[in-house]
Protein backbone atom coordinates (compact mmCIF):
# COMPACT_ATOMS: atom_id res chain seq x y z
CA UNK A 1 0.00 0.00 0.00
CA UNK A 2 1.14 3.23 -0.87
CA UNK A 3 0.18 6.09 0.95
CA UNK A 4 0.25 10.59 0.14
CA UNK A 5 -0.03 12.54 3.39
CA UNK A 6 -0.89 16.12 2.93
CA UNK A 7 -1.35 18.91 4.88
CA UNK A 8 -0.32 22.84 5.04
CA UNK A 9 2.98 23.25 7.96
CA UNK A 10 2.09 22.46 11.26
CA UNK A 11 -0.85 20.24 10.21
CA UNK A 12 0.29 17.52 12.12
CA UNK A 13 1.75 15.09 9.52
CA UNK A 14 4.87 14.16 11.30
CA UNK A 15 2.51 13.40 14.32
CA UNK A 16 0.33 11.36 12.20
CA UNK A 17 3.13 9.37 9.76
CA UNK A 18 4.69 8.04 12.66
CA UNK A 19 1.44 6.22 13.90
CA UNK A 20 0.94 5.21 10.08
CA UNK A 21 4.38 3.30 9.66
CA UNK A 22 3.28 1.66 12.42
CA UNK A 23 0.13 0.57 12.43
CA UNK A 24 0.44 -0.13 8.59
CA UNK A 25 4.47 -1.04 8.13
CA UNK A 26 5.19 1.45 5.75
CA UNK A 27 8.30 3.29 4.88
CA UNK A 28 8.44 6.99 5.71
CA UNK A 29 9.47 9.48 2.96
CA UNK A 30 9.48 12.91 4.06
CA UNK A 31 11.58 15.35 1.88
CA UNK A 32 11.56 18.02 4.50
CA UNK A 33 13.51 15.14 6.76
CA UNK A 34 15.84 14.64 4.24
CA UNK A 35 16.86 18.06 3.10
CA UNK A 36 17.12 18.91 6.91
CA UNK A 37 19.11 16.00 6.62
CA UNK A 38 21.35 17.15 3.65
CA UNK A 39 21.39 20.97 5.44
CA UNK A 40 23.16 19.22 8.62
CA UNK A 41 25.73 17.24 6.65
CA UNK A 42 26.42 20.73 5.03
CA UNK A 43 26.04 18.47 1.16
CA UNK A 44 25.59 20.79 -1.80
CA UNK A 45 22.18 19.60 -2.04
CA UNK A 46 21.39 20.99 1.75
CA UNK A 47 23.04 24.07 0.79
CA UNK A 48 21.29 24.82 -2.16
CA UNK A 49 17.74 23.90 -0.66
CA UNK A 50 18.48 25.97 2.35
CA UNK A 51 17.96 29.18 0.01
CA UNK A 52 14.94 28.55 -0.80
CA UNK A 53 13.46 26.56 2.23
CA UNK A 54 15.00 29.58 4.72
CA UNK A 55 11.93 31.99 2.81
CA UNK A 56 9.58 29.50 3.12
CA UNK A 57 9.58 28.39 -0.32
CA UNK A 58 8.99 25.23 -2.09
CA UNK A 59 12.93 24.16 -3.49
CA UNK A 60 13.22 23.30 -7.08
CA UNK A 61 11.08 20.55 -8.79
CA UNK A 62 14.66 19.13 -9.99
CA UNK A 63 16.39 18.67 -6.63
CA UNK A 64 13.55 17.08 -4.55
CA UNK A 65 11.88 14.65 -7.87
CA UNK A 66 16.26 12.90 -7.75
CA UNK A 67 15.35 12.26 -4.04
CA UNK A 68 12.44 10.48 -4.13
CA UNK A 69 13.45 8.67 -7.20
CA UNK A 70 16.48 7.64 -5.56
CA UNK A 71 14.62 6.51 -2.67
CA UNK A 72 12.02 5.05 -4.27
CA UNK A 73 14.46 2.66 -5.91
CA UNK A 74 16.28 1.91 -2.49
CA UNK A 75 12.52 1.30 -0.82
CA UNK A 76 10.07 0.06 -3.71
CA UNK A 77 9.93 -3.79 -2.19
CA UNK A 78 8.43 -1.52 0.40
CA UNK A 79 4.70 0.47 0.95
CA UNK A 80 5.18 3.60 1.35
CA UNK A 81 3.91 6.87 2.73
CA UNK A 82 4.76 10.01 0.88
CA UNK A 83 5.27 12.86 3.51
CA UNK A 84 5.61 16.58 1.78
CA UNK A 85 5.79 15.07 -1.60
CA UNK A 86 4.39 15.65 -4.08
CA UNK A 87 4.05 19.83 -3.39
CA UNK A 88 3.17 21.02 -6.75
CA UNK A 89 0.70 19.79 -9.54
CA UNK A 90 4.09 18.51 -11.51
CA UNK A 91 5.51 16.43 -8.74
CA UNK A 92 2.24 14.65 -8.85
CA UNK A 93 2.22 14.03 -12.31
CA UNK A 94 6.24 12.96 -11.52
CA UNK A 95 5.06 10.72 -8.80
CA UNK A 96 2.11 8.95 -10.57
CA UNK A 97 3.79 8.75 -13.45
CA UNK A 98 6.41 7.03 -12.30
CA UNK A 99 5.09 4.94 -9.67
CA UNK A 100 2.48 3.98 -13.19
CA UNK A 101 5.88 2.63 -15.31
CA UNK A 102 6.97 0.27 -12.46
CA UNK A 103 3.06 -1.23 -12.35
CA UNK A 104 2.61 0.54 -8.83
CA UNK A 105 0.26 3.01 -7.98
CA UNK A 106 -1.34 5.35 -4.67
CA UNK A 107 -4.21 3.60 -3.20
CA UNK A 108 -5.08 6.30 -1.14
CA UNK A 109 -4.13 10.35 -0.30
CA UNK A 110 -4.88 11.70 3.47
CA UNK A 111 -5.87 15.54 3.56
CA UNK A 112 -5.63 17.11 6.97
CA UNK A 113 -7.30 20.40 6.71
CA UNK A 114 -6.54 22.89 9.52
CA UNK A 115 -7.12 27.13 9.54
CA UNK A 116 -4.44 28.82 9.05
CA UNK A 117 -4.62 31.03 12.85
CA UNK A 118 -4.56 27.15 14.16
CA UNK A 119 -1.46 27.00 12.19
CA UNK A 120 0.17 29.88 13.08
CA UNK A 121 -0.44 29.01 16.97
CA UNK A 122 1.39 26.06 16.48
CA UNK A 123 3.95 27.50 14.88
CA UNK A 124 4.95 29.53 17.65
CA UNK A 125 5.02 26.33 20.24
CA UNK A 126 6.91 24.38 17.76
CA UNK A 127 9.63 26.95 17.58
CA UNK A 128 10.13 26.68 20.75
CA UNK A 129 9.52 23.21 21.58
CA UNK A 130 11.18 21.50 19.07
CA UNK A 131 13.86 24.71 18.13
CA UNK A 132 12.56 25.07 14.33
CA UNK A 133 13.80 27.59 13.21
CA UNK A 134 11.85 27.45 9.94
CA UNK A 135 8.66 28.41 12.44
CA UNK A 136 10.12 30.59 14.39
CA UNK A 137 9.87 33.42 12.13
CA UNK A 138 5.73 34.11 11.63
CA UNK A 139 6.57 35.59 8.00
CA UNK A 140 8.18 32.13 6.88
CA UNK A 141 5.44 30.55 8.21
CA UNK A 142 3.30 32.98 6.45
CA UNK A 143 4.96 31.82 3.06
CA UNK A 144 4.80 28.48 3.74
CA UNK A 145 1.05 28.18 4.31
CA UNK A 146 1.07 30.33 0.99
CA UNK A 147 3.14 27.91 -0.91
CA UNK A 148 0.66 25.04 0.28
CA UNK A 149 -2.77 27.00 -0.67
CA UNK A 150 -0.87 28.26 -4.24
CA UNK A 151 0.82 25.17 -5.60
CA UNK A 152 0.16 22.00 -3.30
CA UNK A 153 -4.07 22.23 -2.98
CA UNK A 154 -4.03 22.38 -6.83
CA UNK A 155 -1.51 19.01 -6.79
CA UNK A 156 -4.82 17.62 -4.49
CA UNK A 157 -7.42 18.77 -6.90
CA UNK A 158 -5.39 16.76 -9.47
CA UNK A 159 -5.12 13.25 -7.68
CA UNK A 160 -8.58 13.52 -6.54
CA UNK A 161 -9.74 13.58 -9.98
CA UNK A 162 -7.69 10.27 -11.15
CA UNK A 163 -10.07 8.69 -9.06
CA UNK A 164 -7.79 8.20 -5.95
CA UNK A 165 -9.17 7.50 -2.63
CA UNK A 166 -9.24 11.23 -1.29
CA UNK A 167 -9.69 10.88 2.97
CA UNK A 168 -10.10 14.56 3.67
CA UNK A 169 -10.11 15.10 8.18
CA UNK A 170 -10.56 18.13 10.19
CA UNK A 171 -7.00 18.57 11.51
CA UNK A 172 -8.29 20.40 14.19
CA UNK A 173 -8.63 17.22 16.61
CA UNK A 174 -7.21 15.11 18.90
CA UNK A 175 -4.24 13.14 17.44
CA UNK A 176 -6.05 9.86 18.00
CA UNK A 177 -9.46 11.48 16.60
CA UNK A 178 -7.78 11.97 13.77
CA UNK A 179 -5.61 8.64 13.11
CA UNK A 180 -8.92 6.32 14.32
CA UNK A 181 -10.16 8.47 10.81
CA UNK A 182 -7.05 7.56 8.91
CA UNK A 183 -7.39 3.69 10.06
CA UNK A 184 -11.08 3.83 9.20
CA UNK A 185 -10.92 5.41 5.92
CA UNK A 186 -7.87 3.60 4.35
CA UNK A 187 -9.35 0.15 5.22
CA UNK A 188 -12.25 0.72 3.07
P1 LIG B 1 8.40 20.12 5.43
O1 LIG B 1 9.15 19.64 6.62
O2 LIG B 1 7.75 19.03 4.65
O3 LIG B 1 7.44 21.24 5.75
O4 LIG B 1 9.49 20.76 4.42
C1 LIG B 1 10.36 21.81 4.82
C2 LIG B 1 10.81 22.60 3.61
O5 LIG B 1 11.52 21.74 2.69
C3 LIG B 1 9.69 23.21 2.78
O6 LIG B 1 9.26 24.46 3.30
C4 LIG B 1 10.35 23.35 1.41
O7 LIG B 1 11.23 24.47 1.38
C5 LIG B 1 11.20 22.09 1.34
N1 LIG B 1 10.47 20.96 0.71
C6 LIG B 1 10.11 19.78 1.31
N2 LIG B 1 9.47 18.99 0.43
C7 LIG B 1 9.42 19.67 -0.74
C8 LIG B 1 8.88 19.39 -2.02
N3 LIG B 1 8.24 18.23 -2.29
N4 LIG B 1 9.01 20.35 -2.99
C9 LIG B 1 9.64 21.50 -2.77
N5 LIG B 1 10.16 21.83 -1.57
C10 LIG B 1 10.06 20.93 -0.56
Amino acid sequence: MNIIIFGPPLAGKGTQSKKIIENFGLTHLSTGDVLRTEKTKNTDLGKKAEEYSKEGLLVPDELVMKIVESFYTQNKGNGLLFDGYPRNIDQAKHLLDFLKADNNKIDSIIYLKVPKNILLERAEKRAIEENRKDDADSNTVITRINEFSSFTIPAIEYIKETGINTVEIDGTQTREEIFQLIIQNLKK
